[in-house]
């Protein structure tokens, strides 16, 4: 059956960064269902991938060189790469950190640098968080990162905004990818039981809220920060506090399964 419905960014011009596998693949096929000309970007080589460092202002200025000649201009960029490290605060080495925040932050600094004389007032910008950026999440390097991109994200919002650009963040909780399927198994149960959904989250469950804050159907949508999580951090800890004791404070009956 052929998809009639309206392409939402026909024609956008967009670069993913970080987008050989995981939730920058699916975003990258998700813009593309939707029209766009997607410059998929990644460290590591994968089919349809050009390779980009996010820490390599030369390799961020070749690309923009390119993309001038190709387009003349770009209507998106999402900037997605991201490495974790899960070393706790006593044991986290300023290299570590150095390293993780050279991806984390200053990779989507250099995107927003070197792209910006590309975009027109209509263009936006997606920076891709996480709940480690609204927590206390143990992975110190990790979580100061994604608290600093934050930080970036609200600054370049404001200050980008007179020019018509958009930047917004997100914030992923538990996403099933390479990222996830390497850390513990109890830390999975664990985000099971802090998440009022009871579940963790696809690539499928972020993809449509990139592709929304690309297109006009967000144009007065900027410096947001919508968490993509299950409810993980809308109750700001207090499950645990609620799920303890339910069975002795139940007045009402049983809520539906
Ligand atoms: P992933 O590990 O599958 O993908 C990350 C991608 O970034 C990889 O393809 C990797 O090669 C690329 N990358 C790493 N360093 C790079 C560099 N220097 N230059 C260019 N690309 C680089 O993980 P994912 O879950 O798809 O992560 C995507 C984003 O979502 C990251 O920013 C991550 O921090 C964030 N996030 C993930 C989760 C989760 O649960 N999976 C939760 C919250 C936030």
């Amino acid at each position: 059956m052929s998809d009639l419905s309206p392409k939402r960014l026909l024609g956008k011009v967009v670069v993913v960064t970080g987008a050989a596998g995981g939730q920058g693949a699916a975003e990258a096929e998700a813009l593309t269902r939707e029209g766009a000309r997607v410059i998929a970007t990644d460290v590591t080589e994968a089919p349809g991938c050009r390779r980009l460092d996010v820490t390599s202002e030369r390799d961020w200025a070749e690309l923009a060189s390119e993309l001038e000649e190709s387009y003349g201009q770009v209507h998106g960029l999402v900037n997605n790469a991201g490495v974790t490290w899960r070393a706790r605060i006593d044991d986290v080495r300023p290299e570590d950190l150095a390293r993780v925040h050279a991806v984390n932050v200053t990779g989507p600094l250099l995107g927003i640098q070197h792209l910006l004389p590309l975009m027109h007032p209509g263009a936006s910008i997606v920076n891709v968080g996480s709940t480690a950026a609204l927590t206390a999440h143990y992975p110190v390097a990790y979580t100061t990162s994604k608290w600093a991109l934050r930080g970036l994200s609200r600054t370049a919002a404001m200050e980008l905004g007179p020019h018509g650009i958009r930047v917004n963040s997100i914030h992923p909780g538990f996403i099933e990818t390479d990222m996830t399927a390497s850390a513990a198994p109890a830390f999975r149960e664990a985000n099971l039981l802090a998440t009022p959904l009871g579940r963790t989250g696809t690539v499928g469950d972020v993809t449509p809220l990139v592709v929304f804050l690309l297109s006009s159907d967000s144009s007065f949508i900027t410096g947001a920060e919508i968490p993509v999580d299950g409810g993980l951090t809308a109750h700001g800890g207090a499950k645990p506090l609620s799920d303890a004791v339910r069975d002795q404070h139940q007045q009402k009956g049983p809520l539906p399964t």
